[in-house]
């Protein structure tokens, strides 16, 4: 193994702020530093100066090609390779690079989704630069991270969104701290996604169209073992593995990303690498990177990293745990309990506003985590439930309650707490992730939303989180700048949040039908189950007001949002179900009927040579194996009928009902007849390999 110098390897591969200082004027750095950190519009000859730096600096690294690096809505990203060379007057060529190359792109876009935005003529959209996330090198390629809009002006991506609602955040936070007396540059949203995967032997993987064509397998009976002994948690990582990591560590360091912890899950095969946190619009481009640099270094250690939300019927899923918090430019943390009353009484404030946009907007953060993948996760005893709510730990809720009632704290102190006079009481800080089943917890200096998929883009739900939160701070704002008396208006509107907003805190058993009916029933919170209920609700009234009031959509931009989801969702199941037909029909129903044969002929032998054979084994095993054919034969035309069914939709609503009240009903009755099948069939008449060799099969 080559020695490692950390240090001199991290960040090697970005154009990072040393790079910047080191290689560009005293002039150029200062105004694409107020550029990044200001919003500051760069001029042309600026561009320039760092087009020309980026390209030296590229081509002394190896790279011979450019591209703009870009997040279009398919949820990965995308990249078109120009090469830097230019014919020169003597026949040879230089290598060129110019600002308005690095400024602005124009892919050849018109197959990427745009849900109606784009005109087929106007099909070139454009990349525009994004200098607040650093350009790198990957593969010999200079890639500049940008957005991708219409000629129009509308977003075809995921970091435009969410950079517009890091703005609004910005705006309205800093009318906050300004209240309180403080003078910020900005205030950014820090983001740390924890990444679930699993590793698979690559030659089982190929073996497995269903893990080929959809990342999950659709079929599969129960291996003798799965994760009820709990010894894959934290375990002893494997050599496959522990290579595999090493090298992954090694190859995200270059790009600068900051891969921290790595541990084995709690399925076996399965496993976790966190970061730690940076600024959300580096976080979300750290976690694409994340996660196309697993894929490839698996690949290279013979293994095959899957990425999907549920590869395994039976044992648990991966999910993507977004940590988030609030931070200045200096880098106070808005979310942490401060020192004096008056920090205090700042740090309830942001709670609250907190608080109240997940109660107000609980259906756009359902839906910013909805995927066809995601649903069999939610709610299915493994990860949080489709049910968003809050915990906020005991001390904390009765630090509220307190507030709320004008009753003394049954803390130290004892007394009742009057904001911007007294001190918190100390409380403890639950970093401990001691409840598991929220999904949305506070964790002492953060927030941590667990419902993601762990192939989400972490985008789609910090757009919400960060546009609803704010929406609270607005509303505060507004309140508080006209108030007479600060500090009561501010007593008497933290008590309003948290009696109002109250129903959404939940410290208990997230994964209790109790909590379903309670929430439910009692508390009127929603229960969005799949991508196919939730989905609608972006375009709901209240939702669009709030998400164009603060400019991070345009009407147009929802619209096409919602549709692209909901396609996507129904594509996603169309293929699965399709590929299901063709296991079934191409090499399940045949290797059924080549057991069945070879049991006829045996049992036929084997009474020619004696009268005295019962051959019990043979005649219930064929008499069992020729009704689930004969089931199963009955349940693939059935889902075929479902799957042409859908043809006749012109409406991607209705197509999306149908997908989850017919489709993926009919694809799980199916999967129950084959997988019974497969415990009666010898293994070496098995088509695929067994959940065993895929599960157990790295060491
Ligand atoms: P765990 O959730 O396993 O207990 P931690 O809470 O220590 O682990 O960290 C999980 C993730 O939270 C890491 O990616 C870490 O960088 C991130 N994190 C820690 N503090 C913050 C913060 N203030 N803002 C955003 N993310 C944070
Ligand atoms: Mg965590």
């Amino acid at each position: 193994m080559e020695k490692k110098n950390v240090p001199e390897l991290f960040g090697s591969m970005v154009f990072d702020d040393r790079v910047m200082r080191a290689r560009l004027s005293a002039k150029v750095y200062h105004a694409l530093r107020k550029t990044i950190d200001e919003n500051v519009k760069l001029d042309v000859e600026v561009a320039e100066a760092v087009a020309a730096e980026m390209r030296d600096w590229a081509v002394e690294k190896g790279a011979t090609h450019f591209t703009h690096w870009f997040q279009p809505l398919t949820g990965v990203t995308a990249e078109k390779h120009d090469g830097f060379i230019t014919p020169s007057p003597d026949g040879g060529v230089i290598m060129e690079f110019s600002g308005k190359e690095l400024i602005k792109g124009e892919p050849d876009a018109s197959s990427f989704p745009s849900g109606g935005l784009r005109a087929t003529f106007e099909a070139r959209g454009y990349t525009a630069w994004d200098p607040t996330s650093y350009a790198f090198i990957k593969d010999h390629t200079l890639c500049i991270p940008t957005a991708f809009c219409s000629y129009s002006g509308d977003a075809l991506d995921k970091k435009t969104p969410l950079l517009r609602s890091m703005q609004a955040l910005n705006l309205q936070a800093k009318r906050i701290l300004k209240l309180f007396g403080k003078e910020v540059k900005y205030v950014r949203t820090s983001v740390g996604p924890e990444q679930e995967y699993f590793l698979i032997d690559k030659e089982m993987f190929e073996k497995r169209p269903d893990l080929v064509y959809t990342g999950r397998t659709l079929f599969g009976a129960m291996p003798p073992k799965g994760q009820e002994l709990d010894d894959h948690y934290f375990g002893v990582i494997k050599p496959r593995v522990t290579a595999f990591m090493e090298d992954l560590n090694s190859e995200l360091w270059k790009l600068g990303i900051l891969a921290k912890t790595e541990h084995n899950e709690v399925a076996p095969a399965q496993h976790e690498l966190a970061p730690i946190f940076s600024t959300t619009n580096v976080a979300t481009d750290n976690n694409q990177l994340t996660m196309e640099i697993m894929q490839k270094v698996a690949r290279k250690h013979g293994m095959v990293c899957l990425l999907h939300e549920k590869p395994f019927a039976g044992v648990n899923g991966s999910g993507k745990h977004n940590n988030w918090s609030l931070a200045t430019d200096t880098g106070v943390n808005l979310l942490s309990p401060g020192e004096t009353p008056y920090e205090n009484a700042q740090f309830l404030l942001f709670l609250c506003a907190v608080v109240q946009a997940v109660d107000d907007y609980q259906d756009l953060l359902r839906l910013s985590v909805a995927t066809a993948g995601n649903d069999h996760r939610l709610g299915a005893n493994e990860a949080p439930p489709a049910i968003i709510s809050v915990f906020l730990g005991d001390e904390l809720s009765a630090i509220l309650d307190a507030i709320k009632t004008d009753s003394p704290y049954q803390g130290k102190e004892k007394e009742v707490l009057k904001l911007g006079v007294h001190v918190l009481p100390r409380f403890s800080k639950d970093t401990t992730d001691r409840n598991r089943t929220s999904p949305f917890a506070f964790t002492g200096n953060k927030f941590e939303f667990r419902s993601l998929g762990s192939s989400n883009s972490i985008a789609c739900c910090n757009i919400m989180l960060n546009a609803a939160v704010a929406e609270s701070l607005k509303q505060y704002a507004d309140r508080l700048e006209g108030a007479k008396d600060f500090e009561s208006e501010l007593h008497e509107l933290i008590k309003e949040v948290i009696a109002k907003h109250e129903r959404i805190l939940f410290n208990g058993n997230g994964y209790t039908d109790e909590w379903v009916k309670e929430a439910t029933e009692k508390r009127g919170l929603l229960n969005l189950k799949t991508t196919a209920d939730a989905m609608p609700h972006l375009l709901d009234k209240k939702n669009m007001d709030m998400l164009m009031s603060h400019k991070v959509f345009t009407e147009s931009e929802l619209h096409s949002r919602c549709e692209i989801m909901l396609e996507n969702y129904c594509k996603t199941v169309n293929i699965e179900g399709h590929t299901m037909v063709d296991m079934v029909r191409k090499n399940y129903l045949p290797a059924m009927e080549g057991y069945l044969y070879s049991l006829a002929k045996t049992t036929s032998m084997m009474r020619s040579v004696s009268d005295n054979v019962k051959c019990n084994y043979e005649v219930s095993t064929m008499e069992r194996l020729s009704e689930l054919t004969d089931a199963i034969l009955d349940r693939v035309e059935k889902l075929e009928k479902a799957l042409e069914n859908l043809k006749a939709f012109d409406d991607i609503i209705k197509t999306s009902e149908a997908i989850r009240d017919d489709v993926l009903p009919k694809m799980e009755d199916l999967r129950k007849y084959v997988d019974e099948a497969e415990m009666l069939t010898s293994e070496k008449c098995w088509p695929f390999p067994s959940y065993g060799k895929l599960l157990f099969s790295v060491y």
